[in-house]
């Protein structure tokens, strides 16, 4: 028995033709804890022959376990992959989108009917997830089934000892999808016509795997920027495809870490640090390149007669709003806007980005779980069939429970948007679908106003055909810790902490600098930040201004005029705000450690006002000056953490000390709070076992220090490594803390 990811991503014509090599006889077959191997024939070559399983399994293939026990008489004459027998084994075979392989790019240059075809695929590669419709996966159930297979792909599809047997989209120059620009195809004419564009600094949107992507050259400022406006002036920091690794090393730091999630099949965005520059206007000035390497046989093929070293490539959409995938809506969009518009014909079924990545402490960290994982499931240690998890409103993704496994949607983004909101509810249908979804019990946020809660709630009222379905509505924070004990399996009571931008807290305020002790049914609040008020409410996560003038006026600071924050601030707006947190109106108090940080950016005169999501916070980190060691005090009383003292000597340390060391002691300072305050946990509760989460974890320097100092103090650390820290994890804790209510 092989334990792993190993279903829908070729194992099993892998193993009927290293069977075949050994001489071997046998079967192979499919099942929901994974795939079962008997086999026939001489011992050694079965040895030889599982050792190989390991060494030359498909790239997109992960082995778990090898389990082997001896069948006495078992006997077979051939070697067979045997058909799957019920629904629920097809429910695992659905694997993400895997990057083109190696021997496809060869054919791509050898292979008559394959010569620079754009869609070559084979069992070990291409679209999987984005194009299927329905289970079983079978071509006739994805959108390749408007391509009807020519003589020489069907025989390949058929022929066991071919490298395409069973891959469903298989396709050649002869049957398959193509390229069309202005409803002209000819491949090498829109090529052309792409990379003169590129080259010449104009703007492309061209149908990708899950989307429509923009490109353009990414050393050329003004076509970033009109790149920017056609996204609505979207300020977030853009992806760069470069053709190669080389390239990659020519413009970014790279470890041995980054190199191998970078090259992997998921081909993420990884996020590095740069090490020269292209145009400004791709990070804002950050010093971090979200790299991409070639994934599609197109990227490959579009380098090849590109001059351009590096392109700008991101998803196309309208600020805030789901990727483009409906061709009617590219065109509505965005063929009036760009330079050269290039479509193709194979239908995307489930829309999907490019997922994002980092590395922290040699680590993979998720920061987008999107093309790549989705749907790879998560195991968990019990059953969880039934539980649906609305997740959370930010970066939202759901997630849906079959038997022991967890299968998490992809990301949806903010539901606040309409468009959002509606590719919510779509893929949710779909998944539903696609899975043959039963619910049994609902998960939601405990946010009220969250749409996903309002969603939950509809669904739990709607046409359950009368069945009375449990909605169970699961604290913000408590869900965050709770989705990393779900990744590691974790079952005994851990210290939790979280740092996060916002969330609903059981007293009704905004919580997110938050210590829990807690297992996957309930928590306990040790302690937490100290409540500020949050003038404006959500506009004062968009305005760190707003968090510095709250931190100010709560610890009676009259700084406000010497501080050259406030300078570019409206005058009559700085009073109105001063009043509202005066008079408390429209100012909730919140202990988020998100905000927190926000703040501090202001004072030190980093962001006034974020242009993108946590833009302060990621300014105040890439400056840090990491010589620097020391820290400043604060208090921890009675579970309240206050942060009177550290923001009294940050303002004492401006025009004194550089920025950077400043912005080095305050991180310090946190690193600092959590050692203490979980010593003290520690030795109330006797708990060892640590659990960091929440969006202010996707802080590097912060992580890495803080699992640096616990090792030192012995504690043992969880981290989020399958989903996200941030809200996009959500949706796992939510999934095992209502499974307790089935
Ligand atoms: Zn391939
Ligand atoms: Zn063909
Ligand atoms: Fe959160």
């Amino acid at each position: 028995m092989v334990e792993g990811l190993i279903q829908g991503v070729g194992f099993r014509p892998f193993v009927y033709r290293l069977a075949k090599k050994h001489h071997l006889s046998g079967n192979v077959a499919n099942r929901t804890d994974g795939v079962v191997l008997n086999l026939y024939g001489d011992e050694k070559k079965i040895d030889v022959f599982t050792k190989e399983i390991e060494l030359l399994a498909p790239p997109a293939v992960e082995i778990k376990n090898i389990h082997k026990t001896f069948i006495d008489d078992f006997f077979s004459d051939d070697f067979y992959i045997l058909p799957s027998k019920s629904i629920d084994d097809h429910i695992t075979e659905i694997s993400p989108d895997i990057a083109v392989c190696d021997d496809c790019l060869n054919d791509m240059k050898n292979q008559q009917h394959r010569l620079s075809y754009p869609f070559i695929n084979c069992t070990n590669c291409g679209p999987r997830f984005s194009i299927i419709k329905a289970l079983p996966y079978d071509r006739s159930k994805t959108t390749m089934d408007k391509f009807e297979m020519c003589p020489i792909c069907n025989s390949e599809y058929y022929d066991v000892d071919d490298r395409r047997f069973h891959a469903q989209p298989v396709a050649c120059n002869n049957c398959g999808p193509e390229y069309k620009v202005d409803n002209h195809s000819g491949f090498n004419l829109i090529l052309d016509k792409l990379t003169e564009t590129i080259d010449n600094g104009g703007v492309v949107a061209v149908k990708g795997l899950g989307g429509y992507n923009l490109i353009c050259d990414a050393a050329n400022e003004r076509a970033v920027i009109e790149l920017r406006e056609i996204k609505g002036r979207d300020a977030k920091p853009f992806a760069v495809m470069f053709p190669d690794l080389e390239t990659v090393q020519t413009y970014c730091y790279l470890s041995k870490a980054e190199k191998e999630i970078l090259e992997s099949w998921r081909k993420p965005i990884v996020l590095l640090k740069e090490k020269k520059q292209l145009a400004r206007q791709i990070n804002s000035g950050l010093p971090s390149i979200g790299a991409i390497l070639p994934y599609l046989p197109f990227h490959y093929l579009l380098f090849e007669k590109l001059k351009s070293k590096a392109i700008v490539y991101t998803s196309a959409n309208i600020s805030g709003e789901p990727i483009i995938w409906n061709d009617k809506k590219a065109s509505l969009i965005l063929e009036n806007n760009v330079a050269t518009f290039v479509n193709h014909n194979r239908d995307i079924e489930n829309p999907i980005d490019d997922s994002v990545v980092k590395v922290v402490n040699d680590k993979n960290q998720i920061i987008r779980r999107a093309r790549g994982y989705v749907p790879n499931p998560i195991a968990i240690r019990k059953n969880v069939e039934g539980v649906f998890a609305a997740g959370a409103e930010l970066k939202n993704c759901f997630c849906i429970g079959k038997g022991k496994n967890a299968i998490l949607s992809q990301h949806a983004g903010d539901l606040k948007n309409l468009e959002t909101y509606n590719f919510y509810k779509s893929t949710v249908t779909n998944f539903f679908d696609l899975y043959r979804f039963k619910i049994k019990v609902v998960a939601c946020d405990l946010h009220p106003d969250y749409l996903s809660t309002q969603f939950s709630e509809d669904l739990v009222k709607g046409n359950l055909n009368g069945n009375r379905v449990p909605i169970i509505k699961v604290q913000h924070h408590h869900a965050h810790i709770v989705s990393c004990m779900a990744e590691s399996q974790i079952e005994d009571k851990v210290i939790g902490v979280s740092f996060d931008g916002t969330g609903h807290g059981s007293d009704g305020n905004i919580w997110g600098g938050e210590f829990l002790v807690c297992d996957s049914r309930s928590f306990e609040r040790f302690a937490h930040f100290e409540y500020v008020k949050m003038p404006g409410g959500d506009l004062a996560a968009e305005e760190p201004w707003r968090m510095a003038l709250s931190y100010l006026s709560k610890y009676s600071i009259v700084a406000r005029n010497k501080l050259d924050c406030f300078a570019k601030i409206d005058s009559t707006k700085l009073e109105l705000v001063g009043k509202m947190i005066e008079s408390s109106i429209n100012s909730s108090l919140t202990s988020s450690a998100g905000r927190l940080f926000d703040a501090v950016a202001c004072l030190l005169n980093l962001c006034s006002e974020n242009s993108f999501d946590a833009e302060g916070p990621m300014r105040l980190e890439s400056i840090i000056d990491e010589s620097e060691k020391r820290h400043y005090p604060f208090t921890f009383n009675e579970g309240i953490i206050s942060f009177e003292e550290t923001i009294n000597r940050i303002l004492g340390d401006l025009n004194k000390v550089s920025i950077p060391r400043i912005s080095a002691k305050f991180h310090n300072t946190m690193v600092n709070v959590i050692c203490e305050v979980i010593n003290k946990m520690r030795k109330e509760t006797g708990i060892n076992k640590v659990v960091l989460s929440g969006g202010v974890f996707q802080n590097k320097y912060l992580l890495e220090n803080t699992i640096y100092r616990l090792k030192e103090n012995k504690f043992e650390t969880y981290t989020n490594h399958l989903v996200p820290p941030n809200d996009g994890g959500i949706a796992l804790g939510q999934l095992l803390i209502a499974s307790n209510y089935m």
